[in-house]
């Protein structure tokens, strides 16, 4: 099998409401698709979606990156993914949301190669995955009211993002424990929005009120104050922006840095590192969390496959779907009551883009000579 033609489409996918985090306001989704085409018939899928103040990339670098990405998988095994993935990232170091969508539909055909979903694949089977579902920053009141809605639906956790000023983000805790009563856990996220001070007083104040774990509290690149953090307060601590991929994962074991991974394929650059960063949290005997950024169902799916496989995988943030406008996936995940994500039974991922909804989007293809 030989890959003969790769389609790159510019997707964007206005949100119902801007969301609000530490690092900034999404209005729309600037995601992409990749479509991998091979000489069998066989064709794979994936999706990027690039928060540039994460990962550095925006659409308009993605697809750049993903023209010349697959110029060089023309004519290639896709099969070979230890290969193919080497020599993305030796021809195009970071750019790891532009590699997980060729990450994620290389897998794709394998799982169709296979005739097995992905879960099966990495050994794994269909079990339950909760995803909670996300509140951006607002008012305490608004906040406040969001959760209440959000417990109305059944979601079995309510992740809360923070970082602005340490009084505020502890009204907000105390607004939407109040009002959602004890019982659902409350997760948090700075994203990287308080220096180390703030980070402690915010974190021994909300002690009190049921937070599970508190993403990303201080700087990515600051593991000193992540474990200073981490010694200072009873709420766990997971690392997000200071997680990319393995050698970050060992670096954050090393400094003890967190007690909990955020996995995202778009920091890893796919399922491949994905699967490496989920076995050093093993080792270290860390649990993990698998997140996203503003994907469609296509990348939340593949994201699901992992985490159905991984039991390390403990806490499941795929909400990013839920916020958009339009649905533009056949098959896929799906959203049940509560949260719960049911996956696809179909080989590879079980999921595709809408014909129909691509052909309203820029596009352009690379193919064999
Ligand atoms: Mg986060």
């Amino acid at each position: 099998m030989h890959i003969t033609r790769v389609a790159v489409y510019k997707a964007d996918i206005p949100l119902v409401a801007p969301f609000r985090i530490a690092l900034g306001v999404t209005e729309v989704a600037e995601n992409f698709f990749v479509k991998i085409e091979t000489d069998e018939g066989v064709c794979g899928w994936g999706e990027g979606s690039p928060f540039p103040a994460i990962v550095g990339e925006t659409q308009a670098t993605c697809l750049a990156a993903a023209r010349d990405m697959a110029r060089l998988l023309i004519g290639k095994d896709p099969l070979d993914i230890e290969a193919r993935l080497g020599e993305l990232s030796s021809f195009l170091p970071h750019n790891t949301t532009a590699r997980s969508a060729f990450d994620m539909a290389l897998y794709d055909i394998l799982g169709k190669a296979a005739e097995l979903p992905l879960f099966r694949l990495f050994g794994g089977s269909p079990r339950d995955l909760y995803t909670d579902d996300t509140i951006g920053i607002d008012s305490p009141k608004n906040m406040a009211e969001k959760a209440r809605e959000l417990k109305e639906k059944g979601f079995s956790a309510i992740k809360v993002k923070l970082g602005t000023a340490p009084a505020e983000d502890i009204a907000r805790v105390r607004a939407i424990r109040e009002a959602i009563g004890p019982g659902i856990p409350i997760r948090v996220d700075a994203n990287q929005g308080w220096d180390l001070p703030s980070a402690v007083t915010v974190l021994t104040a909300i002690e009190e009120f049921g937070v599970q774990y508190c993403e990303q509290p201080v700087a990515a690149g600051d593991l000193a104050s992540m474990r200073t953090v981490r010694k200072s307060t009873r709420i766990p601590i997971m690392a997000d922006e200071s997680l990319f991929d393995v050698y970050d994962a060992l670096a954050l074991v090393q400094n003890e840095a967190c007690d909990y991974f955020n996995i995202k394929l778009s920091k890893a650059g796919g399922l491949h590192m994905a699967t490496k960063i989920a076995a050093v949290a093993e080792a270290a005997r860390l649990g993990c969390m698998v997140g996203c950024m503003s994907e469609t169902r296509l990348a939340l799916t593949a994201a699901a496959h992992l985490a159905a496989a991984r039991p390390v995988i403990r806490f499941f943030d795929l909400d990013s779907a839920l916020t958009h406008t339009v649905d533009p996936i056949l098959g896929g995940m799906e959203y049940r009551e509560g949260g719960r994500i049911e996956l696809p039974a179909g080989p590879g991922l079980g999921a595709e883009v809408d014909p129909a909804f691509l052909e309203k989007l820029e596009s352009f293809t690379v193919s064999s000579p």
